[in-house]
């Protein structure tokens, strides 16, 4: 099963990629985690995607897409990965295709958790942190017990600037503007699986699920 996922941030995009690795028991494949090992690890790739992010510029397409190409060719992708972060371009999905293609193979699905901006934005803004514990709340779906007290120790709990309103929009509304033409492409191509993730976790996973064994 090879799965790209899809999803705004704040659309419990994590959750079900968990849920999907677990259940299809094949490896979580993030950029984010690839780019952070191949800098600890000081590989040839890592160092290049070091000096853009050091000067705080995007990593160029070829090099994310030469460290995702060299990461689905080990041993444990022979059975399918699930692709998270990657593509974000169209451009980048033209590649993952092109190799894929030369392994004689291709994605299976791409899930798309799909949540409304109101519901994302009401998700950011509520939410709260203790920086003690790093337990999360929500003033609204998840209180803690004392208004604006973490349970576990008693620390004031703080809104982070991430989750202020103008910021969540700016990064819901690039998002949006970033993955639609990426959307587009593989819903053109019939791979495009749509989750309505506003609902309960567990029956988003049931959808998902349902839509991968099809
Ligand atoms: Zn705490």
């Amino acid at each position: 099963m090879k799965i790209v996922i899809l999803g705004p941030p704040g659309a419990g995009k994590g959750t079900q990629a968990d849920f999907i690795i677990e259940k299809y028991n094949i490896p979580h494949i993030s950029t984010g985690d690839i780019f952070r090992e191949n800098i600890k690890n000081g590989t040839e790739l890592g160092v290049k995607a070091k000096s853009y992010m050091d000067k705080g510029l995007l990593v160029p397409d070829e090099l994310v897409i030469d460290i995702v190409k060299d990461r689905i060719v080990r041993d444990d992708c022979k059975d399918g990965f699930l692709l998270d972060g990657f593509p974000r371009t169209v451009a980048q999905a033209v590649s993952l295709d092109a190799e894929l293609d030369k392994q004689g193979t291709k994605l299976d699905k791409v899930v798309n958790i799909n949540v409304d901006s109101s519901i994302l934005v009401d998700r950011a803004v509520g939410r709260r942190i203790c920086k003690t514990c790093g337990a999360t709340y929500h003033i609204e779906y998840n209180p803690p017990k004392v208004e604006g007290i973490c349970d576990k120790d008693q620390t004031e709990l703080i809104q982070r600037d991430d989750d202020k309103e103008e910021t969540v929009k700016t990064r819901i509304n690039v998002y949006f503007e970033q993955t639609a033409p990426l959307i587009d492409y593989y819903r053109a191509q019939g791979l495009l699986l749509d989750i309505d993730g506003a609902q309960d976790i567990k029956k988003v996973f049931e959808d998902v699920v349902e839509g991968l064994d099809k």
